[in-house]
C-alpha cells in the first residue's frame, strides 16, 4: 500500500489523547495513502467529535479531505481557546458550534440573538459562580460588560460586550466573531433558547389559540416550553409558536 508522510501537531486538550512522545510537539506519522483526515486523526488516538477545526498546510479544511504526502496537519480541540485579548484570531477560525451564556446585566441582547437563532443561555437568577461555571462546563462564551470578571483565570471563554444598543452589541459579537454565516432567524426558542420544530397546522391543532387556527399553515413548536409548567403569565401557551 502507498504511503503517505505527514508533520502533525495537535493543540490544546486534544494532547491528553496522545502518547508522551507526541504531546505538545510536532511529530511526523506515515499513513496510507488515500485516507480521510478524519481517519488519521482518529488513528492517531484522538475522537473526532473532539476536534473543532483542521488546518492543512495552513488552510482550513473538513473532515473527508484525503491526507496528501507532504502535508502539515494543525489539529484544533472543539472550542479553540477563545482568547479576549486576541479575538481577531477567531476570524480566521471556522468554528462549528459557538454557544454563549450572558451575564446577568446583558439581558436586552438575549430575545435578539435568540431570534438570530443564536443559542445563548440566560438566566436572571443566576449568580456570577453558576455563569462561569456553566460557561466552562458547556463551553459557552461568556458574554460580559464586567472586565474583571474576564480576567478570572478560570474562565477561558470570554468576550467583553462593549457599551450601546442591544442590536449594536448583538451586531458587535457577530462582527466579531465572524459568524454571520450562523444566523438562522426564527430558528430557536425566545423563551428557554431550545431549537424550534416545524409543524403543519393539523399535527398541533389542539395547541393552538383559537384565533390563530384559521390564519396559519405552518408553525413552529418549541417542544421544550410544551414540557414545563409555565405559568399563564410567563407563557399564554404550553408552547411558543411563532407564525412562519
Ligand atoms: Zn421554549
Amino acid at each position: 500500500m502507498p504511503m503517505a508522510k505527514g508533520t502533525f501537531r495537535f493543540y490544546e486538550e486534544l494532547n491528553d489523547f496522545l502518547p508522551k512522545h507526541r504531546k505538545k510537539v510536532d511529530f511526523e506519522a506515515e499513513f496510507n495513502k488515500r485516507k480521510s483526515i478524519k481517519d488519521i486523526i482518529e488513528e492517531c488516538g484522538v475522537p473526532p467529535t473532539e476536534v473543532d477545526l483542521v488546518l492543512i498546510n495552513g488552510k482550513s479544511v473538513d473532515f473527508n479531505t484525503i491526507f496528501q504526502d507532504g502535508d502539515r496537519v494543525s489539529v484544533y480541540p472543539v472550542f479553540e481557546s477563545l482568547n479576549i485579548q486576541n479575538i481577531t484570531l477567531l476570524r480566521r477560525f471556522p468554528f462549528r458550534r459557538i454557544q454563549f451564556i450572558a451575564n446577568i446585566h446583558l439581558k436586552d441582547i438575549v430575545k435578539p440573538m435568540r431570534m438570530l437563532g443564536l443559542d445563548i443561555d440566560y438566566n436572571g437568577s443566576f449568580t456570577t459562580r453558576d455563569i462561569i461555571e456553566k460557561s466552562i462546563r458547556e463551553k459557552r462564551i461568556l458574554l460580559t460588560k464586567r472586565k474583571e470578571l474576564l480576567k478570572s483565570k478560570s474562565i477561558t471563554h470570554g468576550m467583553l460586550i462593549r457599551p450601546g444598543t442591544a442590536v449594536e452589541q448583538v451586531k458587535h459579537i457577530i462582527d466579531d466573531l465572524d459568524i454571520n454565516d450562523r444566523i438562522k432567524p426564527f430558528s430557536r426558542c425566545l423563551r428557554c433558547n431550545d431549537p424550534l420544530e416545524n409543524r403543519q397546522r393539523k399535527q398541533i391543532m389542539d395547541r393552538i389559540s383559537p384565533g390563530a387556527k384559521s390564519i396559519f399553515e405552518k408553525y413552529l413548536l418549541c417542544k421544550s416550553c410544551g414540557k414545563q409548567d409555565w405559568g399563564k403569565n410567563t407563557c399564554q401557551l404550553k408552547v411558543d409558536i411563532i407564525r412562519l
